[in-house]
């Protein structure tokens, strides 16, 4: 790299510059482009993380008219729609809701005689 870079004019360093730079900015989104996919991002969040070398947003948590934000990268913004509080609590539903589907799922299965216990999963 350090070899390339010496045999290059100053003029052509420019012109390289000139070139990476506006690659850059062309992968990095718009907020325009973000809000039009995800209107549950907060305008005028969109902002550059310097540690993660990524860019993020606020959005506003989704659920009911819960008013909490959350700091998100916006490549994973398409999966994050609710606040902290909440995604832990729509977890929790979730995990409740399979182990109930499981112990449905083990009863309709189970021959005639001894029952199958599915509360020990945990
Ligand atoms: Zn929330």
């Amino acid at each position: 790299m350090d070899a390339l870079i010496a045999n290059l004019s100053e003029a052509e360093k420019d012109v390289l510059i000139a070139k990476l730079l506006k690659r850059q900015e062309k992968s990095r989104l718009s907020e325009k482009q973000i809000l039009e996919k995800h209107p549950h991002v907060v305008p005028g969040t969109l902002d550059w993380d310097e540690g993660a070398k990524k860019q993020f947003v606020l959005i506003k948590c989704t659920v009911g008219d819960c008013t909490e934000t959350r700091k998100t990268f916006t490549s994973d913004v398409w999966q994050i729609k609710a606040c902290d509080g909440h995604r832990a609590a729509l977890r929790k539903v979730r995990k409740e809701n399979e182990r109930l589907l499981l112990k449905e799922l083990l009863k309709a299965r189970e021959p005639k005689g001894e029952p199958v216990e599915a509360d020990e999963a945990e």
